[in-house]
């Protein structure tokens, strides 16, 4: 298994002022005080400052989030018709979302950030359990972490499109972080989506078996032409990215309340 922590990926200060550039669209409510590139990450980062009164009491550091790209090596998961397999774009969206959040000053851990599975040593026929519980063992090695996992949906009938999100019903900001998503998505990517967030079942391990904030957003079906030619191009997956780091700051700071159950 290798866990590979985002503070070695070095980016250059252009790509960094892009990113959160980009992020200025998906999140009006950060810029509506000020409106700037700086001001979200001064934003963001007023959190961890000091109390100038007391200098035994420090603000919370923000929360960790974990980043999880679903499949990877030799599972590919689902794939288009055009061959794009989902493994590819899961890793170029968690990437991304990963700078983004870094650019707004939230440390990440990503689970994969090569096109590699978690389960190395295991035989083939334990392969795909081992990977998942080892994603899970890094979930459970930060506990107090947002855990948010990337997948690509597909299905036997082509007509049927749109982001949706999966929670944990093991923790009620599950839930929370999941109609966020679910709400952004549908104010900034896709204002027509209909689809609702569901609690996760036991077929999805990891979240039935994560504790804290844990949610996976399919981000779209390969199985539909349209979508997937959308989640093909680097720029819309740019967006989705922006969706969901939206959507994690807000969560992480949009609410007092929020920020302070997720120390
Ligand atoms: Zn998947």
């Amino acid at each position: 298994m290798s866990i590979s922590n985002s503070s070695i990926r070095l980016r250059t200060l252009t790509t960094v002022m892009s990113l959160v550039t980009l992020m200025s669209f998906f999140i009006p409510a950060v810029f509506r005080a000020g409106g700037g590139i700086g001001d979200v990450v001064t934003a963001v980062s007023v959190v961890q400052k000091t109390d100038a009164g007391s200098a035994a009491q420090t603000e919370p550091i923000p929360p960790l989030v974990i980043l999880d790209a679903g499949h990877g090596g030799e599972d590919g998961g689902a794939v288009s018709a055009d061959g794009v397999s989902e493994k590819t774009l899961n890793l170029s969206i968690v990437l991304t979302l990963g700078d983004m959040l870094e650019a707004a000053g939230v440390p990440v851990v990503y689970t994969r950030t090569e096109d590699n599975g978690l389960y190395d040593g295991a035989s083939p026929g334990h392969r795909k359990m081992t990977d998942l519980k080892n994603r899970l063992a890094v979930r459970q090695k930060y506990p107090e972490a947002v855990f948010l996992s990337v997948h690509m949906n597909t299905f036997s009938a082509a007509q049927y499109h749109g982001m949706q999100v999966f929670y944990s019903k093991n923790d009620e900001r599950s839930k929370l972080l999941a109609d966020l998503i679910r709400e952004t998505n549908r104010t900034y990517l896709q204002p027509d989506n209909e689809r609702v967030c569901k609690a996760a079942d036991s077929s999805i391990y990891l979240l039935d078996r994560s504790g804290g904030c844990a949610v996976l957003t399919e981000c779209g079906f390969l199985s539909n032409p349209e979508e997937a030619a959308s989640l093909s191009d680097p720029a819309y997956r740019e967006k989705v990215a922006g969706v969901l780091c939206a959507s994690v700051l807000q969560y992480l700071y949009g609410n007092e309340s929020i920020e302070r159950t997720t120390q």
